[in-house]
């Protein structure tokens, strides 16, 4: 119980959250029901302090209190490219053929120097899809998405909106990694599209949430600040789309925590609508 008290803690310092909830007892919690938000508050001095957020099992709806309302204003629009029949996409019917593909890749450049591929993962059927920028050394060692510092990150904001890891899938635009982590060329993100693309097809996703730039203008086709793309809702062929800046952004510059955790929570608002 103490554990899971300092990591619920822990997990608000982090996102830069300023209230703790308390409540008697951790059973009154669990028999509330998700969507109650009528939690006993008090300050972070407080002695009972209850386990809601704390695991991504009881963290159930504590991530509203003060989230802002999804914004109305104005997103871009991205609609499906009209095709001919000469001009069809890649028709990989699951997630393991595109991933299969991925893995022998020589498309561009960054396959020469890769170890592993990192096509993503995740819940073939997640209604919430992350796109980050591309592997760094951890992910290209392991093959996995996001398991550096930034992913670590980026996980405790997933189970800080109530959800596991593993309900979600986690992808990049490239899926090599680029030489010194730099950003990938833009003809590197144009040869790795069609992966991502038929990804999303596969997935279907019910939001999608860009993780900085990068992720942003790919699936946007547009160059334009971060500022500029963050606080309104996109749609990718009729998908809501959130940007927000990069969790690798976030350890770098600690003043944007709250405004990324103000993002995810306008994600997972667009979830339950
Ligand atoms: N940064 C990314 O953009 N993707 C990863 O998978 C890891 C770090």
């Amino acid at each position: 119980m103490a554990d899971l008290r300092s990591r619920y803690l822990a997990l608000q310092r982090e996102l830069g959250g300023d209230e703790v909830i308390l409540s008697r007892s951790l059973e009154q919690l669990r028999s509330r029901t998700v969507g109650d938000d009528t939690e006993v508050r008090a300050d972070s001095e407080g002695s009972e302090v209850s386990a809601v957020g704390a695991t991504p099992k009881e963290a159930g709806s504590a991530w509203r209190r003060g989230a802002p309302p999804i914004p109305d204003l104005p997103g871009l629009t991205i609609r499906a490219p009209a095709r001919g029949l000469m001009d069809q996409p890649p028709g990989w019917e699951s997630l393991d053929e595109v991933a299969r593909t991925i893995a022998t890749c020589e498309a561009c450049f960054l396959c020469k120097g890769r170890t592993k591929t990192v096509p993503g993962e995740g819940n073939p059927k997640a209604q919430l899809l992350f796109v980050g920028e591309g592997p760094g050394q951890s992910e290209d060692e392991t093959g996995r998405p996001f398991v550096g510092r930034a992913g670590e990150l980026l996980t405790k904001m997933i189970e800080a909106i109530g959800l596991q890891r593993e309900a979600v899938f986690i992808a990049n635009a490239v899926k090599c990694r680029p030489p010194q982590n730099r950003k990938p060329l833009p003809d590197e993100l144009a040869a790795c599209w069609r992966y991502l693309e038929r990804q999303i097809e596969l997935i279907e996703p019910k939001v999608i949430v860009a993780l900085g730039a990068t992720a942003a203008e790919t699936l946007l086709q547009v160059r334009r600040s971060l500022t500029d793309l963050r606080g309104r809702v996109h749609s990718y062929r009729e998908i809501p789309l959130v940007v927000t800046y990069h969790p690798a952004a976030l350890l770098r510059n600690p003043n944007w925590k709250k405004p990324a955790w103000d993002d995810i929570r306008i994600a997972r608002q667009l979830l339950d609508r």
